[in-house]
């Protein structure tokens, strides 16, 4: 009841502090986002970091095997990804990159540029920092978040349902505690072993749209309990029992 009241107080306090600051604020300024904001419409030869970004959150729209580069140049790849977000989230499907996009962006990431279904906790059961891989720990953090847009996307086309993550980035000695490969992608961060519902084979059909060059699961040695996705620099999918 006190915690309940306390809330409701502060609740209040904060709602006339914001009245305060509102008096004198810019009505319709551009929004602001607190992890990234575009300043700028991004269409077909248009490049920069701000393409780069954009590119990271549309990875995910791509077509049966495809990845798309992080390269920062927006071109026929790049349009045709931006048009299926579009269309998988009921926009005007015209490959470029305007408010509306951008709007539906920003409502899809938190403040710590993690897609909203996805967090760097459930990417990385391993340890704090993000040390002891194969690569740097801001490459491994930098490469989870990649994958977890990715993952945002075959959520939202599997009709919006939870994916469970049972294991992400591993240290090279979280990855020998488990057994892993010494070659594992789970040591680039780039690595997502899905577990839960729907089924394996599902997640693993459905992974081959989402950007994700390796694809192991039911079948393939050790992965008839998970779907193993990662984004492999050699392309290697294999699930038998699921027609891959
Ligand atoms: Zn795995």
């Amino acid at each position: 009841m006190f915690r309940r009241v306390s809330r409701l107080l502060l609740s209040f306090v904060m709602l006339m502090a914001g009245a305060v600051v509102g008096v004198g604020a810019t009505a319709g300024a551009a929004h602001a986002d607190s992890c990234y904001t575009w300043n700028r419409t991004l269409s077909q030869g248009s490049s920069g970091s701000d393409v780069t970004q954009l590119q990271i959150r549309v990875a995910g729209w791509v077509t049966s095997g495809e990845r798309l580069s992080y390269d920062g140049q927006y071109g026929a790849r790049t349009a045709a990804a931006v048009k299926k977000f579009q269309a998988a989230y009921g926009l005007a499907a015209d490959g470029v990159a305007g408010s509306a996009t951008f709007s539906k962006i920003y409502a899809l990431q938190d403040a710590d540029c993690t897609p909203v279904h996805f967090t760097y906790a459930e990417l990385n059961k391993c340890n704090s920092d993000w040390s002891g891989g194969a690569v740097s720990a801001a490459t491994a953090k930098a490469n989870a978040l990649k994958t977890m847009w990715k993952l945002e996307a075959m959520r939202h086309a599997l009709g919006d349902v939870p994916l469970t993550i049972s294991s992400g980035f591993r240290s090279r000695a979280c990855n020998s505690a488990v057994g892993g490969s010494s070659t594992s992608r789970h040591l680039y961060g780039d690595a997502a072993d899905l577990t839960g519902s729907p089924s394996f084979c599902r997640l693993a059909q459905q992974a081959r749209t989402h950007g994700f060059s390796e694809i192991l699961g039911p079948g393939y040695p050790d992965h008839n309990d998970h779907t193993h996705v990662a984004l492999d620099p050699s392309p290697y999918w294999s699930a038998p029992n699921c027609g891959i």
